[in-house]
């Protein structure tokens, strides 16, 4: 069993869901944690259980960041929405920065969440 941060931009939040249904059975194996919307969302599309942090703009891609130096995370799936300016871009940037550092699965992109999710 991992542990699996789950995140997504608003533009990619649709696709979060969607991702997060059809692989509900999968994920249901996992611990969960999630940004605040996010895991509303998934939380409503699935019926999975998770923990809601903070929401990103107020601090949950931080939580999640330090979750990571504590060794609570194994993986993240990221959803970045690439074509939208973030208020909270630096907080995006020190969590993809400490994924690298420590080493953790990171995965931004459906094709790559896929695979990850075949391999834990
Ligand atoms: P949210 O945060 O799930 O609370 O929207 C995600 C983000 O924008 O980083």
């Amino acid at each position: 069993m991992a542990s699996i941060g789950l995140v997504a931009h608003d533009d990619k939040k649709d696709d979060m869901a969607a991702w997060a249904l059809a692989n509900a059975e999968r994920l249901s194996r996992h611990t969960l944690f999630a940004t605040g919307t996010t895991g509303g969302r998934i939380e409503a599309a699935t019926g999975l259980s998770l923990t809601r942090l903070k929401s990103g703009p107020l601090g949950g891609d931080a939580q999640l960041g330090a979750m990571i130096v504590e060794g609570k995370l194994d993986a993240i799936v990221f959803f970045i929405d690439p074509l939208t300016a973030m208020p909270h871009d630096v907080d995006v940037k020190a969590l993809t920065r400490l994924a690298t550092l420590y080493d953790i699965l990171f995965a931004c992109n459906k094709s790559t969440a896929d695979a990850v999710l075949a391999a834990i």
